[in-house]
């Protein structure tokens, strides 16, 4: 945990356009600085940055925050990550909260771990740099692969000596410690104590965690007799749980994200390659099948995988099974086969990146096409094997979370296997119900179901009664952060009253015991109300008549919660030009100076959203009155509590139209 004073001496010192342009090229217009977004793809800059105001904000894709949460987005850190770079760049020292004696033990181990094996990645890159069986074995081999040397230091490959200790004796005199040698496996200890190395005579390729710190390695051996396994690799460690660790992630994660798609490939030298010739979006599940785990990794990033694989049977019966899982991951899945006799290593040595990028584009196909299709290749006009086709296909399609993609795959497969689309849907919903038959899955479909209806009966009767409680909530929010402090000269009858924005909106929303339902603006307006009343308490105690400082906006751009910041961005950034909002329009104002508008618009807002509030708690309270299980008592208070709100919306209505005329 970092303190709340650091994270303050971070914020201020952070300079949003030096932070962001360490990974964007901004160029200057007017007061701003405009750059093609980073998280999508762009040919027309659309990505803002306002130093003055410290916001960044995308209007192609709509990302927007500030100095901090960039970072966070672009590099895929979290807050205290992204902090702490923050930190360092501007040479703050980061405080943080005492760990217990045993957490304290576990970070230092985990921490020697990664400094161990940080030192064997640079050690096995020398061996092979610099010395004579290096060079030959180790670098011959991999420039004979058609690596250059450019990449081959970029993913830090190396190579260990033949003789069985020598990386065990250098560490050791080089100060590391057994403990961690042996925890990492890079040195394993025999019986009677000797210790050797794990990776003896074999080049390696060293695992990076997402974040690029060396984790694991993968070693290959150039013998070629038989007894010697061609792939070893790290055992599972405190730092290395292959489940959860895709080979090339780190090097991949920003190309990633801007194609908006992850290629997955078999091997360490797939992915090598692949990225020498300029495609750098791939990763390798290496040396496992893929995992749950690994495929939630990838959906941080993308939700599109292309799956290529190599021609034989093999090859596509193990990549089937894994791409079932994929789906019921809720991800898109296409395949790709390689030609024959060749690998996405092979082909990429062989091909440029446009042709490689041109062949997936052309021989990618749906997984669940490509399924039926080749299923249906083997089937013939077998009437028993193609059942069993369509029981197969029906399996995966069985596996999509989402009903809508479900339905077009449906409707798809029917076509092609020539069959009544109702049959393929009746399958899939049997197949689904038999997966969740247990009650507990029952009972979460069942309430996901009356969750879904509930959703739609609020948002029908919000589509019917004009500008919905969330429009209204947002206008509110805005307003309290844009002009909390302004005060504004109200005509009440006779009467011209001076009124505080904030003190309006806030009063009278506390005053009726209002929450709101959108979690975005609710964060939002919490962080107002905290601010806003630790104010009005700090004024009861001063002494003297000075007054409070206005609460400013960096208090919600640069909000520790990343979910406040996001929001405060999004409404700050919300079309500033658009002077008069839909909202207004809708119902016939005409605003002309900011002041007018404050007056004209801000007492509406409060009374309309006062008026909507009460409508939905009046419709929740008789929807309670088709309860049949209520008792006569509940029945009486209910009923009265709805009169009584009903009273209230008729007060509210009269006050509205009178304000609007
Ligand atoms: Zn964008």
């Amino acid at each position: 945990m970092i303190d709340q004073a650091t994270v303050e001496r971070i914020y201020a010192a952070a300079n949003i356009v030096e932070v962001i342009g360490d990974f964007v090229q901004l160029r200057k217009k007017g007061v701003n600085y405009q750059a093609c977004c980073p998280f999508h793809n762009e040919k027309t800059p659309s990505f803002v940055v306002s130093p003055s105001k410290g916001l960044f904000k995308c209007f192609g894709c709509g990302k927007g925050g500030n100095a901090v949460t960039f970072v966070m987005e672009h590099e895929n850190m979290t807050y205290p990550e992204a902090l702490k770079y923050v930190a360092r760049k501007y040479g703050i020292e980061v405080k943080e909260r005492e760990l217990t004696p045993e957490e304290e033990r576990r970070n230092d181990d985990r921490e020697s771990m990664l400094i161990a094996s940080h030192y064997a990645a640079d050690w096995f890159a020398a061996q092979m740099f610099d010395t004579d069986e290096g060079k030959s074995v180790a670098l011959g081999y991999f420039r004979g692969r058609g690596f250059t040397d450019a990449t081959i230091r970029k993913f830090g490959l190396g190579y260990c000596p033949a003789a069985g200790d020598a990386f065990t004796r250098a560490a050791l005199a080089d100060g590391y410690k057994e403990e961690f040698l042996t925890a990492t496996g890079l040195t394993i200890k025999r019986d009677d104590g000797r210790l050797y190395d794990r990776f003896f005579g074999r080049v390696m390729f060293p695992i990076h965690s997402v974040s690029g710190r060396v984790t694991a390695f993968g070693g290959r051996t150039l013998r070629t007799d038989k007894k010697t396994a061609k792939y070893v690799n790290s055992p599972e460690s405190e730092i290395y749980h292959k489940s959860n660790i895709l080979y090339g992630l780190f090097f991949a994660k920003r190309a990633i994200t801007q194609q908006d798609v992850c290629i997955l490939v078999e091997g360490y030298t797939d992915v090598i390659s692949m990225h020498q010739s300029g495609v750098e979006n791939v990763v390798a599940s290496s040396g496992t099948s893929l995992t749950v785990e690994q495929i939630r990794l990838i959906g941080r990033f993308t939700k599109n995988i292309t799956v290529i694989y190599d021609g034989d049977a093999a090859g596509i019966g193990a990549s089937m099974r894994g791409i079932d899982m994929i789906l019921r991951e809720g991800l898109n899945v296409r395949v790709v086969p390689m030609p024959e006799g060749e690998d996405p290593d092979s082909f990429a040595r062989t091909h440029s990146a446009a042709d490689v990028r041109e062949y997936i584009a052309a021989h990618e196909e749906d997984f669940i096409t490509f399924k039926a299709r080749t299923l249906l290749d083997g089937a013939g006009n077998d009437p028993l094997k193609r059942a069993a086709l369509i029981s197969d296909v029906v399996a995966s399609i069985a596996e999509i979370p989402d009903p809508i993609v479900r339905s077009v795959y449906i409707r798809d497969t029917a076509r092609m296997l020539d069959v009544e689309q109702q049959l393929v849907a009746e399958e899939v919903a049997r197949k689904r119900l038999s997966h969740g038959s247990d009650t507990q899955t029952r009972e979460f479909i069942r309430t996901q179901q009356q969750a879904q209806r509930q959703q739609h009966a609020l948002d029908s009767r919000h589509v019917a009664a004009g500008s919905s409680i969330e429009e209204l909530e947002k206008e509110l929010v805005k307003y309290l952060i844009k002009y909390g402090d302004r005060d504004f000269e109200y005509k009440e009858g006779r009467n011209v009253v001076s009124l505080n924005v904030a003190g309006l909106i806030v009063n009278d929303l506390e005053a009726n015991g209002l929450t709101f339902r959108n979690p975005r603006y609710k964060a939002l307006y919490d962080c107002y109300l905290q601010l806003f009343n630790a104010r009005e308490q700090a004024a009861e105690d001063a002494e003297n008549d000075e007054p409070e400082p206005p609460i400013e906006l960096h208090h919600f751009i640069n909000h520790p919660d990343p979910e406040v910041c996001n929001a405060a961005v999004d409404i700050l950034t919300d079309d500033e030009n658009y002077v008069v909002s839909k909202l207004w329009e809708k119902h016939d104002i005409v605003v002309e100076s900011e002041d007018e508008r404050l007056s004209h618009i801000v007492p509406r807002l409060v009374i309309l959203y006062k008026s909507k509030a009460i409508e939905l708690i009046i419709d929740t309270l008789k929807a309670q009155l088709a309860d049949v299980n209520l008792t006569d008592e509940q029945l009486m208070e209910v009923t009265a509590r709805i009169a009584a709100l009903n009273k209230e919306r008729m007060t509210i209505a009269r006050k509205l139209s009178r304000l609007i005329l």
